[in-house]
């Protein structure tokens, strides 16, 4: 960790990455397993009890470290989990994203009623936004939510949801039409349980962890549980989306900067024609590069992360350290994998799941594709 002197760091964060790297390297460090529901419940609680999941939430009056979400403590804590164990990034990161909205917009009943408990690791949550049919085009959502007296009543769908299955709750997104597109629609909190509330479809992927499709037939929920205005539920999912977009690079620095430790420690210890397989000047090169991308990663990570919490908008810089950290991430996986030969592609093997675990950070919280589209128009109405 030999970036923590870097000057977009405060002795906190020093100290803060540092002690968290020490406890994930004694509770979490290759903890995955075949059961990846009680394996994500179990991290939520030893995260929420070592006090790691107040650095998610916001307000010092719920649990939250700080009046505000830090963004550097947010890619710390990320890029550190990740190296150890995929799956404790993700329990972390679902923490954050998933009451993102309360934490953001929520009223003072709302942060009151489930941060403190987000916080603590006892209640787990999740944001529910895309659609079989609203990926990257969030504002073609369908799912509609319908205000009856006291009530919202929502119908139809959410699917790749995170913590789908486990969740206590969901910050749903809904169409409520007081305007077309982004501008009609709103936030809800569904709680678990509720009736007309049900998982369609547990959905696998080539990295395991509980994601789901989300149903709503008739589902009531109070209109207290609404997160923000009416109609303005686009503005706090981006306003979300704003905060974690940074976190989801620094968790594919942290999956890097992994796969190149073992890389490295590979390619020294590899006997090869007489010699070892770090003597080889290709080896040398492919080390050079992976440790190139991964500071340059780092550089876009907390440069983003800095000013971001310096009160600046960072929307450019967050789609820059999202694109490049994690492409970049791919590239020094895939190499690794190489290094290791035949070992890099046996089950179970930490750049084997290395080389699962980051594909799908390369599409979700907006692909690759669309923060090109958003760098490029950031960067025309600079020049207009
Ligand atoms: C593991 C995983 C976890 C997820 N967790 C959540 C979650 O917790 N909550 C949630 O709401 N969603 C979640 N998602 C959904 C995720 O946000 C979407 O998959 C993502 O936004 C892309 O949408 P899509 O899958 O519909 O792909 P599409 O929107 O169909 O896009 C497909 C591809 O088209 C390309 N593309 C997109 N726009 C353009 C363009 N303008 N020009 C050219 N090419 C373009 C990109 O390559 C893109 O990958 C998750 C997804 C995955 C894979």
């Amino acid at each position: 960790m030999n970036h923590l002197h870097w000057p977009f760091f405060d002795e906190r964060h020093r100290t803060f990455a540092r002690e968290l790297d020490a406890w994930a390297a004694a509770h979490v460090r290759d903890r995955h397993g075949d059961d990846v529901v009680a394996t994500c419940r179990a991290l939520v609680r030893e995260l929420g009890r070592a006090g790691w999941l107040r650095h998610a939430v916001a307000g010092t009056a719920h649990c939250g470290a700080a009046e505000v979400i830090d963004t550097r403590s947010i890619c710390l804590a990320r890029e550190v989990l990740a190296r150890h164990e995929g799956l404790a990034d993700f329990a972390f990161a679902m923490q954050g994203l998933g009451s993102g909205a309360i934490s953001l917009a929520g009223t003072p009943a709302q942060r009151a009623r489930w941060l403190p408990r987000v916080a603590a690791g006892e209640a787990i949550a999740a944001f529910a936004l895309s659609e079989p049919d609203a990926g990257s085009d969030v504002a073609a959502m369908q799912c509609a939510a319908r205000i009856e007296g006291d009530e919202a009543v929502l119908d139809g769908e959410k699917t790749w949801i995170s913590n789908g299955g486990i969740a206590d709750f969901y910050v749903v997104f809904c169409r409520t039409g007081e305007a077309p597109g982004a501008r009609g629609i709103s936030a809800f909190v569904v709680e678990a349980g509720t009736p007309g509330f049900e998982i369609a479809e547990r959905i696998d992927v080539i990295a395991p962890h509980p994601l789901a499709r989300l149903r709503f037939t008739n589902c009531r929920v109070p209109l207290a549980h609404r997160v923000g205005a009416a109609g303005e539920g686009f503005k706090v999912a981006m306003r979300t989306l704003d905060v974690f977009r940074t976190s989801v690079a620094a968790a594919s620095l942290g999956f890097a900067r992994r796969a190149l430790e073992e890389g490295l420690q590979r390619a020294q210890t590899r006997p090869m024609f007489g010699g070892r397989l770090a003597d080889f000047q290709l080896t040398q090169a492919k080390l050079a590069q992976m440790a190139l991308t991964v500071d340059s990663s780092a550089l876009l990570v907390y440069r983003a992360a800095w000013e971001r919490d310096q009160g600046r908008t960072v929307t450019k810089q967050a789609a820059m350290a999202k694109l490049a950290a994690t492409e970049g991430a791919q590239q020094v996986i895939d190499a690794a994998v190489q290094l290791f030969g035949g070992l890099g592609v046996t089950s179970g093997m930490p750049v084997e799941r290395l080389y699962r675990e980051i594909r799908s950070l390369r599409i979700y919280e907006g692909a690759t594709e669309v923060q090109q589209l958003i760098i490029g128009r950031e960067l025309l109405k600079e020049h207009a």
